[in-house]
Protein backbone atom coordinates (compact mmCIF):
# COMPACT_ATOMS: atom_id res chain seq x y z
CA UNK A 1 0.00 0.00 0.00
CA UNK A 2 1.12 3.47 -0.65
CA UNK A 3 2.49 5.30 2.46
CA UNK A 4 1.44 8.55 1.51
CA UNK A 5 -2.26 7.79 0.72
CA UNK A 6 -4.16 10.48 2.33
CA UNK A 7 -7.69 10.06 3.03
CA UNK A 8 -9.83 12.84 1.11
CA UNK A 9 -10.07 16.33 2.88
CA UNK A 10 -13.22 16.28 2.64
CA UNK A 11 -13.61 12.92 4.79
CA UNK A 12 -13.56 14.62 8.45
CA UNK A 13 -14.19 12.96 11.53
CA UNK A 14 -16.61 15.47 11.98
CA UNK A 15 -18.57 15.19 8.90
CA UNK A 16 -18.51 11.64 9.19
CA UNK A 17 -20.29 11.96 12.81
CA UNK A 18 -22.76 14.10 11.92
CA UNK A 19 -23.77 12.03 8.46
CA UNK A 20 -24.38 8.88 10.88
CA UNK A 21 -26.39 10.63 13.51
CA UNK A 22 -29.32 10.54 11.38
CA UNK A 23 -29.12 6.27 12.01
CA UNK A 24 -31.40 5.32 14.44
CA UNK A 25 -30.37 3.42 17.26
CA UNK A 26 -31.55 3.25 21.20
CA UNK A 27 -29.86 -0.21 21.59
CA UNK A 28 -28.66 -1.29 18.46
CA UNK A 29 -24.91 -0.62 19.70
CA UNK A 30 -22.51 0.22 16.81
CA UNK A 31 -20.50 -1.27 13.66
CA UNK A 32 -17.35 -0.10 12.72
CA UNK A 33 -17.32 1.06 9.04
CA UNK A 34 -13.54 0.80 7.43
CA UNK A 35 -11.85 3.04 4.82
CA UNK A 36 -11.03 -0.18 2.44
CA UNK A 37 -7.68 0.82 1.13
CA UNK A 38 -6.60 0.64 4.95
CA UNK A 39 -8.62 -1.08 6.86
CA UNK A 40 -8.75 1.63 9.49
CA UNK A 41 -11.98 2.46 11.31
CA UNK A 42 -13.76 5.34 9.73
CA UNK A 43 -16.59 5.69 12.21
CA UNK A 44 -18.88 3.82 14.43
CA UNK A 45 -22.10 3.35 12.52
CA UNK A 46 -25.04 2.95 14.89
CA UNK A 47 -27.27 0.08 13.92
CA UNK A 48 -31.19 -0.09 14.63
CA UNK A 49 -33.04 -2.20 16.53
CA UNK A 50 -36.81 -3.12 15.58
CA UNK A 51 -38.38 -0.66 17.67
CA UNK A 52 -36.31 2.01 16.02
CA UNK A 53 -37.04 0.52 13.11
CA UNK A 54 -40.60 1.20 13.25
CA UNK A 55 -40.29 4.47 14.77
CA UNK A 56 -38.38 5.27 11.46
CA UNK A 57 -41.64 4.43 9.28
CA UNK A 58 -44.36 5.55 12.02
CA UNK A 59 -41.92 9.23 11.27
CA UNK A 60 -42.07 8.98 7.31
CA UNK A 61 -46.01 8.22 7.10
CA UNK A 62 -46.22 11.02 9.05
CA UNK A 63 -44.36 13.12 6.59
CA UNK A 64 -45.35 10.90 3.66
CA UNK A 65 -48.92 12.09 4.43
CA UNK A 66 -48.19 15.55 3.72
CA UNK A 67 -45.68 15.20 0.99
CA UNK A 68 -48.51 13.29 -1.42
CA UNK A 69 -50.70 15.87 -1.23
CA UNK A 70 -48.12 18.28 -2.45
CA UNK A 71 -48.81 19.57 -6.22
CA UNK A 72 -46.44 17.25 -7.92
CA UNK A 73 -44.79 20.53 -9.61
CA UNK A 74 -43.82 21.43 -6.05
CA UNK A 75 -42.13 18.25 -5.40
CA UNK A 76 -40.68 18.38 -8.68
CA UNK A 77 -38.67 21.80 -7.63
CA UNK A 78 -36.99 19.74 -4.72
CA UNK A 79 -35.17 17.46 -7.36
CA UNK A 80 -34.39 20.57 -9.69
CA UNK A 81 -32.25 22.37 -6.73
CA UNK A 82 -31.37 18.61 -5.64
CA UNK A 83 -29.78 18.27 -9.14
CA UNK A 84 -27.79 20.83 -8.90
CA UNK A 85 -26.46 20.46 -5.67
CA UNK A 86 -25.64 16.64 -6.47
CA UNK A 87 -23.44 17.56 -9.78
CA UNK A 88 -21.47 20.97 -7.56
CA UNK A 89 -20.62 18.27 -5.13
CA UNK A 90 -20.15 15.29 -7.14
CA UNK A 91 -15.83 15.39 -5.99
CA UNK A 92 -17.45 15.20 -1.94
CA UNK A 93 -19.39 12.63 -2.81
CA UNK A 94 -16.91 10.36 -4.54
CA UNK A 95 -14.81 11.07 -1.94
CA UNK A 96 -17.22 9.19 0.68
CA UNK A 97 -18.12 6.09 -2.31
CA UNK A 98 -14.08 6.17 -2.43
CA UNK A 99 -13.44 5.37 1.27
CA UNK A 100 -16.49 2.92 2.26
CA UNK A 101 -15.83 0.74 -1.12
CA UNK A 102 -12.32 0.71 -2.10
CA UNK A 103 -13.12 1.72 -6.06
CA UNK A 104 -11.07 3.53 -8.24
CA UNK A 105 -11.84 7.51 -8.50
CA UNK A 106 -13.17 7.09 -12.27
CA UNK A 107 -16.31 4.77 -10.88
CA UNK A 108 -16.49 6.83 -7.90
CA UNK A 109 -17.43 10.30 -9.87
CA UNK A 110 -19.02 7.99 -12.52
CA UNK A 111 -21.66 6.84 -9.72
CA UNK A 112 -22.46 10.32 -8.32
CA UNK A 113 -23.85 11.16 -12.22
CA UNK A 114 -26.40 8.26 -11.82
CA UNK A 115 -29.16 10.43 -9.36
CA UNK A 116 -29.17 13.88 -11.56
CA UNK A 117 -30.34 11.40 -14.48
CA UNK A 118 -32.75 9.86 -12.66
CA UNK A 119 -33.86 12.73 -11.22
CA UNK A 120 -33.96 15.11 -14.97
CA UNK A 121 -35.40 12.58 -16.88
CA UNK A 122 -38.56 11.66 -14.11
CA UNK A 123 -38.24 16.12 -14.10
CA UNK A 124 -39.68 15.52 -17.56
CA UNK A 125 -41.85 12.51 -17.46
CA UNK A 126 -43.57 12.41 -14.31
CA UNK A 127 -45.96 14.83 -15.37
CA UNK A 128 -47.02 12.66 -18.05
CA UNK A 129 -46.96 9.24 -16.13
CA UNK A 130 -49.03 10.98 -12.87
CA UNK A 131 -51.50 12.11 -14.85
CA UNK A 132 -54.91 11.00 -14.19
CA UNK A 133 -56.03 8.76 -17.79
CA UNK A 134 -59.64 9.27 -18.73
CA UNK A 135 -61.59 6.45 -21.08
CA UNK A 136 -64.93 5.77 -22.32
CA UNK A 137 -66.68 3.91 -19.65
CA UNK A 138 -68.56 0.81 -20.81
CA UNK A 139 -71.77 2.70 -22.14
CA UNK A 140 -70.95 5.58 -24.71
CA UNK A 141 -71.28 8.90 -23.57
CA UNK A 142 -72.70 8.00 -20.22
CA UNK A 143 -69.80 6.15 -18.60
CA UNK A 144 -66.57 7.40 -18.15
CA UNK A 145 -63.47 6.01 -16.16
CA UNK A 146 -60.31 7.55 -14.75
CA UNK A 147 -56.49 5.50 -13.85
CA UNK A 148 -55.85 7.49 -11.01
CA UNK A 149 -51.87 6.95 -9.65
CA UNK A 150 -51.30 7.09 -5.91
CA UNK A 151 -48.72 6.53 -3.68
CA UNK A 152 -48.04 3.29 -2.73
CA UNK A 153 -47.30 4.78 1.15
CA UNK A 154 -43.89 3.93 2.40
CA UNK A 155 -41.19 2.67 0.30
CA UNK A 156 -38.61 -0.21 1.74
CA UNK A 157 -35.52 0.50 -0.37
CA UNK A 158 -32.99 -2.51 0.17
CA UNK A 159 -29.03 -1.28 -1.18
CA UNK A 160 -26.26 -3.48 -1.69
CA UNK A 161 -21.92 -2.09 -1.51
CA UNK A 162 -21.29 -2.23 -4.92
CA UNK A 163 -23.11 1.18 -6.22
CA UNK A 164 -23.92 2.28 -2.65
CA UNK A 165 -25.14 5.84 -3.71
CA UNK A 166 -26.64 5.24 -7.49
CA UNK A 167 -28.64 2.45 -5.74
CA UNK A 168 -29.74 4.08 -2.48
CA UNK A 169 -30.49 7.32 -3.65
CA UNK A 170 -31.66 6.70 -7.29
CA UNK A 171 -34.55 4.13 -6.47
CA UNK A 172 -35.76 6.48 -3.66
CA UNK A 173 -35.59 9.49 -5.66
CA UNK A 174 -38.13 7.70 -8.11
CA UNK A 175 -40.51 6.35 -5.38
CA UNK A 176 -40.41 10.11 -3.31
CA UNK A 177 -41.14 11.50 -7.14
CA UNK A 178 -44.83 9.72 -6.88
CA UNK A 179 -45.38 10.85 -3.81
CA UNK A 180 -43.72 8.41 -1.11
CA UNK A 181 -42.10 7.79 1.69
CA UNK A 182 -38.91 5.89 1.93
CA UNK A 183 -36.66 4.10 4.44
CA UNK A 184 -33.61 2.66 3.20
CA UNK A 185 -31.53 0.22 4.48
CA UNK A 186 -27.90 0.66 2.74
CA UNK A 187 -25.30 -2.52 3.21
CA UNK A 188 -23.25 -1.45 7.07
CA UNK A 189 -20.00 -0.99 4.85
CA UNK A 190 -21.14 1.64 2.58
CA UNK A 191 -23.53 3.56 4.18
CA UNK A 192 -22.09 6.83 4.00
CA UNK A 193 -22.64 8.14 0.73
CA UNK A 194 -26.37 7.48 0.80
CA UNK A 195 -26.54 9.23 3.88
CA UNK A 196 -24.83 12.33 2.53
CA UNK A 197 -27.42 11.68 -0.46
CA UNK A 198 -30.10 12.39 2.27
CA UNK A 199 -28.65 15.56 3.17
CA UNK A 200 -28.01 16.88 -0.13
CA UNK A 201 -31.92 16.50 -0.70
CA UNK A 202 -32.96 17.96 2.67
CA UNK A 203 -30.49 20.65 1.41
CA UNK A 204 -32.52 21.31 -1.50
CA UNK A 205 -36.01 21.10 0.18
CA UNK A 206 -36.85 17.63 0.94
CA UNK A 207 -39.59 17.79 3.86
CA UNK A 208 -37.56 16.46 7.06
CA UNK A 209 -38.53 12.82 8.00
CA UNK A 210 -39.95 11.58 4.84
CA UNK A 211 -36.66 9.95 3.61
CA UNK A 212 -35.55 7.80 6.56
CA UNK A 213 -32.31 5.24 6.57
CA UNK A 214 -31.75 2.13 8.94
CA UNK A 215 -29.20 0.64 9.28
CA UNK A 216 -27.82 -3.21 10.54
CA UNK A 217 -26.95 -6.65 8.83
CA UNK A 218 -30.10 -7.76 6.16
CA UNK A 219 -30.97 -11.07 8.70
CA UNK A 220 -31.78 -8.48 11.33
CA UNK A 221 -33.09 -5.45 9.80
CA UNK A 222 -34.88 -7.45 6.80
CA UNK A 223 -37.83 -8.61 8.16
CA UNK A 224 -39.14 -5.21 10.43
CA UNK A 225 -38.43 -3.29 7.33
CA UNK A 226 -40.78 -5.56 4.98
CA UNK A 227 -43.17 -6.08 7.22
CA UNK A 228 -43.65 -1.94 7.68
CA UNK A 229 -43.44 -1.06 4.26
CA UNK A 230 -46.20 -0.82 1.03
CA UNK A 231 -43.72 -2.06 -1.77
CA UNK A 232 -40.08 -3.13 -1.34
CA UNK A 233 -37.33 -2.46 -3.62
CA UNK A 234 -34.73 -4.71 -3.54
CA UNK A 235 -31.10 -4.59 -4.90
CA UNK A 236 -28.46 -7.16 -4.55
CA UNK A 237 -27.75 -11.43 -4.76
CA UNK A 238 -30.30 -13.79 -6.30
CA UNK A 239 -30.29 -15.53 -3.02
CA UNK A 240 -31.30 -12.60 -1.04
CA UNK A 241 -33.56 -11.84 -3.34
CA UNK A 242 -35.66 -15.01 -2.62
CA UNK A 243 -35.68 -14.40 1.12
CA UNK A 244 -36.97 -10.91 0.41
CA UNK A 245 -39.80 -11.70 -2.61
CA UNK A 246 -41.27 -14.30 -0.11
CA UNK A 247 -41.81 -12.05 2.74
CA UNK A 248 -42.88 -9.69 0.74
CA UNK A 249 -45.29 -12.33 -1.08
CA UNK A 250 -47.01 -13.18 2.09
CA UNK A 251 -47.38 -9.56 2.93
CA UNK A 252 -48.77 -9.17 0.04
CA UNK A 253 -47.17 -6.08 -0.86
CA UNK A 254 -44.84 -5.62 -4.47
CA UNK A 255 -41.48 -6.09 -4.72
CA UNK A 256 -38.72 -5.19 -7.55
CA UNK A 257 -36.14 -7.30 -7.06
CA UNK A 258 -32.78 -6.37 -9.15
CA UNK A 259 -30.45 -9.31 -8.57
CA UNK A 260 -27.40 -11.00 -9.81
CA UNK A 261 -25.91 -11.96 -13.55
CA UNK A 262 -23.54 -14.40 -15.11
CA UNK A 263 -23.41 -11.65 -18.01
CA UNK A 264 -22.02 -13.59 -21.42
CA UNK A 265 -20.45 -10.93 -23.91
CA UNK A 266 -20.59 -12.17 -27.59
CA UNK A 267 -17.21 -11.10 -30.14
CA UNK A 268 -18.39 -11.85 -34.05
CA UNK A 269 -16.24 -12.43 -36.45
CA UNK A 270 -16.12 -8.81 -38.03
CA UNK A 271 -15.78 -7.15 -34.70
CA UNK A 272 -13.33 -4.34 -34.45
CA UNK A 273 -10.91 -6.08 -32.36
CA UNK A 274 -9.37 -3.09 -30.49
CA UNK A 275 -12.58 -1.50 -29.47
CA UNK A 276 -13.47 -5.24 -28.23
CA UNK A 277 -10.22 -5.66 -25.52
CA UNK A 278 -11.21 -1.93 -24.60
CA UNK A 279 -14.74 -3.01 -24.29
CA UNK A 280 -13.79 -6.02 -22.23
CA UNK A 281 -11.41 -4.33 -20.15
CA UNK A 282 -13.72 -2.29 -18.58
CA UNK A 283 -16.49 -5.01 -18.87
CA UNK A 284 -14.40 -7.13 -16.76
CA UNK A 285 -12.38 -5.19 -14.52
CA UNK A 286 -14.15 -2.05 -14.30
CA UNK A 287 -15.42 -1.48 -10.31
CA UNK A 288 -12.89 -4.22 -9.65
CA UNK A 289 -15.64 -6.96 -11.41
CA UNK A 290 -18.01 -6.15 -9.09
CA UNK A 291 -21.01 -4.40 -11.29
CA UNK A 292 -24.26 -6.57 -11.43
CA UNK A 293 -23.84 -5.89 -15.25
CA UNK A 294 -20.52 -7.30 -15.93
CA UNK A 295 -18.95 -9.46 -17.92
CA UNK A 296 -17.77 -12.80 -16.22
CA UNK A 297 -17.60 -14.83 -20.13
CA UNK A 298 -16.23 -13.76 -23.11
CA UNK A 299 -16.85 -15.94 -26.21
CA UNK A 300 -14.93 -15.91 -29.25
CA UNK A 301 -14.89 -17.27 -32.97
CA UNK A 302 -12.51 -19.85 -33.22
CA UNK A 303 -10.74 -17.29 -35.86
CA UNK A 304 -10.09 -14.32 -33.71
CA UNK A 305 -9.70 -16.56 -30.36
CA UNK A 306 -5.88 -16.18 -30.18
CA UNK A 307 -5.68 -12.19 -31.69
CA UNK A 308 -8.53 -11.37 -28.63
CA UNK A 309 -6.59 -13.62 -25.82
CA UNK A 310 -3.38 -11.92 -26.42
CA UNK A 311 -3.89 -8.47 -26.50
CA UNK A 312 -6.37 -8.44 -23.57
CA UNK A 313 -3.95 -10.63 -21.66
CA UNK A 314 -1.09 -8.10 -22.56
CA UNK A 315 -3.40 -4.80 -21.11
CA UNK A 316 -4.66 -6.92 -18.22
CA UNK A 317 -1.52 -7.54 -16.73
CA UNK A 318 -0.24 -3.84 -17.62
CA UNK A 319 -3.27 -2.18 -16.03
CA UNK A 320 -2.43 0.20 -13.07
CA UNK A 321 -3.83 -0.92 -10.04
CA UNK A 322 -3.77 0.30 -6.77
CA UNK A 323 -5.25 2.59 -4.02
CA UNK A 324 -5.51 6.14 -5.06
CA UNK A 325 -7.94 8.82 -4.36
CA UNK A 326 -6.92 10.75 -7.89
CA UNK A 327 -8.12 9.49 -11.79
CA UNK A 328 -4.59 7.41 -11.68
CA UNK A 329 -5.44 4.09 -11.13
CA UNK A 330 -7.25 1.86 -14.07
CA UNK A 331 -8.33 -0.39 -10.87
CA UNK A 332 -8.87 -0.40 -7.12
CA UNK A 333 -9.84 -2.64 -4.55
CA UNK A 334 -12.47 -4.95 -3.82
CA UNK A 335 -14.88 -3.85 -1.16
CA UNK A 336 -13.31 -6.67 1.63
CA UNK A 337 -11.16 -9.10 2.73
CA UNK A 338 -14.37 -11.62 2.92
CA UNK A 339 -15.03 -10.84 -0.64
CA UNK A 340 -11.50 -10.81 -1.63
CA UNK A 341 -11.49 -14.96 0.01
CA UNK A 342 -14.85 -15.09 -2.33
CA UNK A 343 -12.82 -14.40 -5.27
CA UNK A 344 -10.21 -16.20 -4.63
CA UNK A 345 -11.74 -19.59 -3.58
CA UNK A 346 -13.48 -19.38 -6.88
CA UNK A 347 -10.43 -19.33 -8.81
CA UNK A 348 -8.19 -21.89 -6.70
CA UNK A 349 -11.51 -24.10 -7.52
CA UNK A 350 -11.47 -23.71 -11.18
CA UNK A 351 -7.32 -24.21 -10.91
CA UNK A 352 -7.56 -27.30 -8.86
CA UNK A 353 -10.47 -28.91 -11.35
CA UNK A 354 -8.21 -27.95 -14.43
CA UNK A 355 -8.69 -23.92 -15.13
CA UNK A 356 -5.09 -22.43 -16.72
CA UNK A 357 -4.74 -19.48 -15.27
CA UNK A 358 -3.59 -16.86 -18.01
CA UNK A 359 -3.32 -13.52 -15.89
CA UNK A 360 -3.72 -12.53 -12.31
CA UNK A 361 -4.75 -15.56 -9.69
CA UNK A 362 -3.26 -13.82 -6.97
CA UNK A 363 -4.25 -11.16 -3.89
CA UNK A 364 -2.11 -8.01 -3.42
CA UNK A 365 -1.94 -7.96 -0.10
CA UNK A 366 1.24 -5.00 -0.90
CA UNK A 367 -1.86 -2.73 -2.14
CA UNK A 368 -4.03 -3.19 0.36
CA UNK A 369 -6.39 -5.93 2.38
CA UNK A 370 -8.81 -6.69 -0.51
CA UNK A 371 -6.83 -6.06 -3.69
CA UNK A 372 -6.55 -8.75 -5.99
CA UNK A 373 -5.05 -9.25 -9.51
CA UNK A 374 -7.24 -8.83 -12.85
CA UNK A 375 -7.54 -12.22 -13.81
CA UNK A 376 -8.11 -14.18 -17.33
CA UNK A 377 -8.88 -18.06 -17.32
CA UNK A 378 -8.88 -20.43 -19.74
CA UNK A 379 -10.68 -24.02 -19.74
CA UNK A 380 -13.58 -22.96 -17.48
CA UNK A 381 -16.24 -25.41 -17.50
CA UNK A 382 -19.91 -25.28 -15.85
CA UNK A 383 -19.00 -27.35 -12.76
CA UNK A 384 -16.45 -25.02 -11.82
CA UNK A 385 -17.82 -22.48 -9.19
CA UNK A 386 -17.00 -19.38 -11.82
CA UNK A 387 -18.13 -21.44 -14.37
CA UNK A 388 -21.90 -21.43 -13.26
CA UNK A 389 -21.90 -19.24 -10.31
CA UNK A 390 -21.65 -15.23 -10.13
CA UNK A 391 -17.74 -14.34 -8.90
CA UNK A 392 -18.41 -10.78 -8.83
CA UNK A 393 -14.87 -9.70 -8.96
CA UNK A 394 -11.91 -8.89 -11.63
CA UNK A 395 -12.01 -12.45 -12.66
CA UNK A 396 -13.25 -13.73 -16.47
CA UNK A 397 -13.57 -17.00 -18.39
CA UNK A 398 -12.19 -17.05 -22.11
CA UNK A 399 -14.18 -19.34 -24.38
CA UNK A 400 -13.81 -20.38 -28.35
CA UNK A 401 -17.41 -21.00 -30.57
CA UNK A 402 -17.50 -22.28 -33.82
CA UNK A 403 -20.59 -21.47 -35.15
CA UNK A 404 -23.06 -18.45 -34.10
CA UNK A 405 -25.97 -20.79 -32.92
CA UNK A 406 -23.43 -22.47 -30.44
CA UNK A 407 -22.19 -19.10 -29.12
CA UNK A 408 -25.89 -18.09 -28.24
CA UNK A 409 -26.81 -21.31 -26.93
CA UNK A 410 -23.45 -21.03 -24.37
CA UNK A 411 -24.55 -17.36 -23.55
CA UNK A 412 -27.90 -18.34 -22.71
CA UNK A 413 -27.00 -21.92 -20.82
CA UNK A 414 -27.13 -19.96 -17.30
CA UNK A 415 -30.03 -19.42 -14.42
CA UNK A 416 -29.11 -16.06 -15.45
CA UNK A 417 -30.37 -13.11 -17.42
CA UNK A 418 -29.06 -9.74 -16.38
CA UNK A 419 -26.81 -8.05 -19.01
CA UNK A 420 -25.34 -9.55 -22.22
CA UNK A 421 -22.97 -7.66 -24.52
CA UNK A 422 -22.71 -8.55 -28.67
CA UNK A 423 -20.03 -7.07 -30.64
CA UNK A 424 -19.80 -6.73 -34.48
CA UNK A 425 -19.02 -4.27 -37.33
CA UNK A 426 -22.40 -5.15 -38.86
CA UNK A 427 -24.50 -3.96 -35.99
CA UNK A 428 -27.56 -5.30 -37.62
CA UNK A 429 -26.42 -8.46 -37.51
CA UNK A 430 -24.86 -8.15 -34.38
CA UNK A 431 -28.93 -6.83 -32.98
CA UNK A 432 -29.94 -9.68 -34.02
CA UNK A 433 -27.90 -12.28 -32.50
CA UNK A 434 -28.73 -9.92 -28.73
CA UNK A 435 -32.17 -10.27 -29.79
CA UNK A 436 -31.65 -14.29 -29.43
CA UNK A 437 -30.06 -13.94 -25.92
CA UNK A 438 -32.21 -14.49 -22.62
CA UNK A 439 -31.45 -11.49 -21.14
CA UNK A 440 -33.22 -8.29 -19.66
CA UNK A 441 -30.22 -5.84 -21.18
CA UNK A 442 -28.48 -6.36 -23.94
CA UNK A 443 -25.82 -4.33 -25.38
CA UNK A 444 -24.52 -4.21 -28.64
CA UNK A 445 -20.80 -3.07 -29.11
CA UNK A 446 -21.01 -1.85 -25.44
CA UNK A 447 -20.74 -3.19 -22.19
CA UNK A 448 -23.56 -2.35 -19.89
CA UNK A 449 -23.32 1.71 -19.52
CA UNK A 450 -25.63 2.16 -23.32
CA UNK A 451 -28.42 0.11 -21.83
CA UNK A 452 -27.56 1.45 -17.96
CA UNK A 453 -27.60 5.06 -18.86
CA UNK A 454 -30.88 4.90 -21.00
CA UNK A 455 -33.45 6.05 -18.47
CA UNK A 456 -36.16 5.71 -20.88
CA UNK A 457 -36.59 2.50 -21.01
CA UNK A 458 -36.79 -0.35 -18.15
CA UNK A 459 -33.65 -1.84 -17.35
CA UNK A 460 -34.09 -5.10 -14.99
CA UNK A 461 -32.70 -9.14 -15.40
CA UNK A 462 -35.34 -12.67 -16.19
CA UNK A 463 -34.44 -15.80 -14.90
CA UNK A 464 -33.31 -15.66 -11.75
CA UNK A 465 -31.94 -12.59 -12.20
CA UNK A 466 -34.98 -10.24 -11.00
CA UNK A 467 -38.42 -9.36 -10.93
CA UNK A 468 -39.67 -6.30 -12.66
CA UNK A 469 -36.96 -2.98 -13.46
CA UNK A 470 -36.17 0.35 -12.82
CA UNK A 471 -36.06 3.31 -15.23
CA UNK A 472 -38.54 3.65 -18.01
CA UNK A 473 -42.48 4.52 -17.16
CA UNK A 474 -42.28 1.41 -14.80
CA UNK A 475 -39.70 2.85 -13.05
CA UNK A 476 -41.93 5.22 -11.86
CA UNK A 477 -45.33 3.71 -11.91
CA UNK A 478 -44.44 0.68 -9.82
CA UNK A 479 -44.32 2.93 -6.61
CA UNK A 480 -47.96 3.72 -7.51
CA UNK A 481 -51.08 2.10 -7.08
CA UNK A 482 -53.83 2.91 -9.59
CA UNK A 483 -57.68 3.44 -8.73
CA UNK A 484 -59.90 2.77 -11.29
CA UNK A 485 -62.44 5.82 -10.88
CA UNK A 486 -65.76 4.99 -12.57
CA UNK A 487 -68.44 7.63 -13.33
CA UNK A 488 -72.13 6.83 -14.50
CA UNK A 489 -73.96 9.71 -15.48
CA UNK A 490 -77.06 8.42 -15.12
CA UNK A 491 -78.71 5.19 -14.34
CA UNK A 492 -79.57 3.08 -17.34
CA UNK A 493 -77.28 -0.19 -16.82
CA UNK A 494 -80.02 -3.49 -16.61
CA UNK A 495 -83.67 -3.68 -17.39
CA UNK A 496 -86.04 -0.32 -16.63
CA UNK A 497 -88.78 -1.30 -14.41
CA UNK A 498 -90.93 -3.21 -16.36
CA UNK A 499 -88.86 -3.78 -19.08
CA UNK A 500 -89.21 -7.32 -21.14
CA UNK A 501 -86.04 -8.88 -19.88
CA UNK A 502 -85.60 -10.62 -23.43
CA UNK A 503 -85.70 -7.15 -25.45
CA UNK A 504 -83.40 -5.46 -22.66
CA UNK A 505 -81.34 -8.34 -23.84
CA UNK A 506 -82.14 -8.13 -27.71
CA UNK A 507 -81.04 -4.20 -27.00
CA UNK A 508 -77.78 -4.89 -25.10
CA UNK A 509 -76.61 -7.51 -27.51
CA UNK A 510 -77.36 -4.79 -30.73
CA UNK A 511 -75.31 -2.23 -28.75
CA UNK A 512 -72.66 -4.38 -27.97
CA UNK A 513 -73.00 -5.06 -31.97
CA UNK A 514 -72.86 -1.26 -32.95
CA UNK A 515 -70.07 -0.59 -30.50
CA UNK A 516 -67.50 -2.86 -31.97
CA UNK A 517 -68.76 -1.46 -35.52
CA UNK A 518 -68.65 1.99 -34.53
CA UNK A 519 -65.08 1.41 -32.39
CA UNK A 520 -67.11 2.91 -29.35
CA UNK A 521 -65.19 1.34 -26.31
P1 LIG B 1 -26.65 -9.10 -0.72
O1 LIG B 1 -27.86 -9.73 -1.26
O2 LIG B 1 -25.79 -9.86 0.20
O3 LIG B 1 -27.01 -7.75 0.06
C1 LIG B 1 -27.75 -6.70 -0.54
C2 LIG B 1 -28.44 -5.91 0.56
O4 LIG B 1 -29.39 -6.76 1.17
C3 LIG B 1 -27.50 -5.43 1.67
O5 LIG B 1 -27.93 -4.18 2.14
C4 LIG B 1 -27.70 -6.49 2.74
O6 LIG B 1 -27.41 -6.03 4.04
C5 LIG B 1 -29.17 -6.78 2.57
N1 LIG B 1 -29.61 -8.07 3.08
C6 LIG B 1 -28.91 -9.22 3.19
N2 LIG B 1 -29.71 -10.19 3.70
C7 LIG B 1 -30.92 -9.63 3.93
C8 LIG B 1 -32.16 -10.10 4.45
N3 LIG B 1 -32.30 -11.35 4.85
N4 LIG B 1 -33.18 -9.23 4.52
C9 LIG B 1 -33.05 -7.96 4.12
N5 LIG B 1 -31.91 -7.45 3.62
C10 LIG B 1 -30.86 -8.28 3.52
O7 LIG B 1 -25.82 -8.58 -1.98
P2 LIG B 1 -24.41 -7.87 -1.97
O8 LIG B 1 -23.36 -8.89 -1.82
O9 LIG B 1 -24.43 -6.74 -1.03
O10 LIG B 1 -24.39 -7.23 -3.43
C11 LIG B 1 -23.86 -7.89 -4.51
C12 LIG B 1 -24.98 -8.53 -5.30
O11 LIG B 1 -25.90 -7.53 -5.75
C13 LIG B 1 -24.47 -9.19 -6.56
O12 LIG B 1 -25.14 -10.41 -6.73
C14 LIG B 1 -24.85 -8.21 -7.67
O13 LIG B 1 -24.98 -8.80 -8.93
C15 LIG B 1 -26.15 -7.70 -7.14
N6 LIG B 1 -26.51 -6.41 -7.73
C16 LIG B 1 -27.54 -6.35 -8.62
C17 LIG B 1 -27.86 -5.15 -9.24
C18 LIG B 1 -28.98 -5.06 -10.26
O14 LIG B 1 -29.39 -3.95 -10.57
N7 LIG B 1 -29.47 -6.18 -10.78
C19 LIG B 1 -27.13 -3.98 -8.93
C20 LIG B 1 -26.11 -4.07 -8.01
C21 LIG B 1 -25.80 -5.29 -7.40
Amino acid sequence: MSQDLQRPASVTDAFLQQLVERVPSTAGGTWKLTEVYTGEVLVELPQSTPADIERAFAAARVAQAEWSQWPLAKRLKVFKRAHALFVENAHRTADLIQVESGKNRRMAIEETCDPPMVMSHYIKHAPRLLAPVTKGGPVPFLTRSTAIRQPKGVVGVIAPWNFPFATGISDAVTALIAGNGVVLKPDNKTALSPLWGIQMLEDAGLPKGLFQVVCGEGPDVGPTLIDHANYVMFTGSTATGRVIGERAGRNLIGACLELGGKNPMIVLDDADMDDVVEGAVFGVFGNTGQICMHIERIYLPESRYAEFRDKFVARAKGLDVRASYDFGPEMGSLVSPDHKERVQSHVDDAVAKGATVLAGGRPRPDLGPAFYEPTILEGVTQDMLTGSCETFGPVVALHRYRTVDEAVALANDTDYGLNASVWGGDVEAASAVARRIQSGNVNVNDILATAFASKGTPSGGVKQSGVGARHGDQGLTKYTDVQNLAVLKKQVMGARPGQNYDDYVKGMLSGLSMMRRTRLR
